[in-house]
């Protein structure tokens, strides 16, 4: 392990090393702690000092979490690949006659369960396509039937354009907030324990109509999240990026899901001391935002807790890029490394009261999520095991890693693995028994 020097030192060193003349009042900004606006964040993306933005993005990183490296023994379950819709970048969806369709019995899903816990998992990961004809019981008998045969199992399951298609299927009206908080309830009663963060992937009306005509838009898909706080769920958040979308989509997402925070964590700042700035919204209007990546806040440790915030709240933005094979994207080209890199380094600098970034190993390659540790993200997900969403150059669809190789790649870049469930509370395992730091 490498022993990282002292964040004032490291601050000291950036300011003095930076090339680009017009990072200099952010790195100032991101030092004292101050948000940055959506200007600023366009400079992240066009600088060529690349060097200057990495650094600080583990500035960041490192004070709001130290030299820890996280990562879950998780299973994921999708549950069904057939959809009604057909999103352009989706290489995952079938019709039902379609060569490859499947869908899971609740037999099939007690299975999982069972080799869930085998496997010592802590979660199971769980989304799937807009089914046309599955039923909304369907989905809360799979949700009883995981939490009857592994109760200790957190499932976090169903992104917010599964959650407004049950509202549809349930006949509770998909545009109506009542009939979605009515479906939440009714998840949550039968074992859901949080969300995920897909479906979100640009916020932005002309990437919507090109891309995922059909789904729900950006507004939708807050709306979902925010409701979901509300009934005390923790969720993620998601931007794929490097499709059609341009920069400035990209910090609009990432302002949007910031200002969201912002709403989500006041009560809780105000409860706890945190620091709250004055900020500007994306549309021009003034409110009081919360910055955990303020110096102070993050040296008293303050990051909300599911014991300390009343609410639910976004625990960590996953930024995807985009694969275009197999999808009807094909012809682009893709995202490359060091776009894959800034874009991780940008959304931990812009997304300042998010606690946590995650470079997601099954879509950034464990090597890269090994190198992107240092620059910004502290999560690397977990063991995984089947993934059929979306594949790197030549992966299949079983997809596992140990934990032993995921401590390995955490300790390799020089950080403390340390294994999480999924509200981010320790793990301490002994043999097949586990247990949880409480909060
Ligand atoms: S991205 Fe989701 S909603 Fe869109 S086609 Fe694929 S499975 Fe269906």
């Amino acid at each position: 392990m490498t022993t990282f020097p002292a964040i004032d030192t490291v601050a000291h060193r950036v300011l003095e090393r930076v090339r680009d003349a017009a990072l200099t009042p952010i790195a100032e900004d991101v030092i004292h702690g101050r948000r940055l606006d959506a200007e600023q964040g366009m400079t992240l993306f066009r600088t060529s000092d690349i060097w200057t933005v990495c650094s600080l993005a583990d500035l960041v990183r490192r004070r709001l979490n130290g030299d820890v490296a996280y990562y879950n023994v998780n299973r994921h379950l999708n549950y069904s690949n057939i959809c009604a819709l057909s999103c352009k970048f989706c290489a995952f969806h079938r019709k039902r006659d379609q060569d490859g369709a499947y869908e899971y019995s609740l037999d099939d899903i007690r299975d999982e369960a069972i080799k869930a816990i085998d496997a010592g998992a802590t979660e199971m990961h769980i989304v799937g396509g807009l089914h046309p004809w599955l039923p909304f019981e369907y989905y809360l008998d799979m949700l009883r039937t995981i939490r009857e045969t592994a109760p200790r199992v957190h499932i976090k399951a169903f992104t917010a354009v599964e959650i407004v298609h049950l509202a549809r299927i349930a006949k509770r009206g998909r545009e109506k907030e009542e009939g979605i908080r009515w479906v939440i309830r009714q998840l949550k009663e039968a074992g859901l324990g949080s969300m995920p963060g897909g479906g979100a992937e640009v916020f932005d009306d002309r990437v919507h109509s090109e891309t995922h005509r059909g789904k729900i838009s950006g507004d939708q898909w807050l709306i979902v999240h925010r409701l979901a706080h509300e009934e005390g769920l923790n969720t993620n958040a998601t931007m794929l990026y490097g499709h059609v979308e341009t920069f400035e989509d990209r910090i609009r997402h990432m302002q949007l899901l910031r200002q969201e925070q912002d709403r989500t964590l006041l009560d809780w700042a105000r409860t706890q001391g945190a620091c709250t700035q004055t900020a500007i919204d994306h549309d021009g209007a003034e409110h009081e935002a919360v910055v955990l990546t303020d110096p102070a806040t993050a040296a008293a440790g303050l990051q909300p807790t599911s014991e300390t915030c009343s609410t639910g709240y976004y625990q960590t933005l996953i930024p995807l890029p985009f694969i275009p094979d197999d999808s009807e994207l094909e012809h682009l080209p893709g995202p490359m490394g060091l776009e894959n890199l800034r874009t991780m380094c940008v959304s931990r600098l812009m997304l300042d009261n998010f606690p946590h970034i995650k470079a997601f190993w099954i879509m950034q390659t464990l090597e890269m999520a090994q190198f992107m540790l240092q620059n910004g993200a502290d999560d690397i997900d977990g063991t995984v095991v089947w993934y059929d969403i979306t594949k790197v150059d030549g992966a299949g669809t079983h997809q596992e890693v140990t934990q032993r190789d995921l401590q390995r790649a955490a300790r390799e870049a020089g950080f403390h693995p340390v294994e999480r469930d999924t509200l981010y509370r320790t793990v301490h395992r002994d043999g097949r028994e586990w247990t949880v730091d409480e909060d």
